[in-house]
């Protein structure tokens, strides 16, 4: 069906892929002016 994808680059709430990291925490997108964040999981050993 659909491919895995590990980072969604697209904004959740309107699907828009105008989005940019923000300074804070998360991503922040230009379209709907939303923050959000991701779930990632931390790759690598290092704590
Ligand atoms: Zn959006």
């Amino acid at each position: 069906m659909s491919t895995p994808r590990a980072v969604p680059f697209y904004c959740p709430f309107c699907g828009e892929q105008d989005i940019r990291p923000s300074d804070d925490a998360g991503w922040t997108c230009e379209s709907c002016a939303r923050t959000f964040d991701l779930q990632v999981l931390r790759i690598g050993g290092e704590r």
